[in-house]
């Protein structure tokens, strides 16, 4: 049982948390983190355990720091979240979770904007790529054929290359 003192102490905390953060803690606490969860994401955050933040399409992937380095995946759209996972071993919602959500809410407006930069750069790069000769994309092809093994292992599999 949880003693009235104890309640007492979260409802504060909560409080505090609301003032200092414009993060929703409400978001935290309806999908269920339980509260000493996020005030140790808090302080993941507050420490700058997350050590990169990436855009993977709609995917927000953040690399967090602590025993290990774990990826926490964020779905956005449209500045809404659809979704969050983390691979570490806790299996109900955790820390690092909770500090790549305050990161989230923290930075909302930047992160919406470098993604739509990102877009219209990619959509510039396709409209590019469209306009290239056979020989030009020939050329290129191979360039990355040569530069990335992922590519090069993608295409010999697609083709069927080398396998007996
Ligand atoms: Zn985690």
């Amino acid at each position: 049982m949880i003693s009235s003192k104890e309640i007492k102490l979260q409802m504060i905390i909560i409080l505090v948390m609301k003032m200092i953060r414009n993060f929703n803690i409400d978001y935290l606490l309806e999908n269920n983190f339980e509260l000493k969860i996020i005030i140790r994401g808090e302080e993941y955050y507050e420490q700058n355990m997350i050590k990169s933040v990436t855009w993977n399409n709609n995917n927000l992937e953040f690399k967090i720091i602590g025993t290990n380095t774990y990826l926490v995946i964020i779905d956005i759209e449209k500045g809404k979240i659809n979704d969050f996972s983390c691979d570490c071993p806790y299996e109900y919602n955790c820390k690092h979770e909770v500090a790549a959500l305050i990161y989230l809410y923290e930075n909302l407006d930047e992160i919406n904007d470098n993604n739509e930069e990102e877009k219209r750069k990619l959509q510039q790069l396709e409209e590019k790529i469209k306009t290239l000769s056979l020989n030009e994309l020939s050329e290129l092809t191979l360039e990355l054929i040569r530069k990335n093994e992922k590519i090069r292992n993608n295409l010999l599999k697609k083709y069927k290359i080398g396998k007996k």
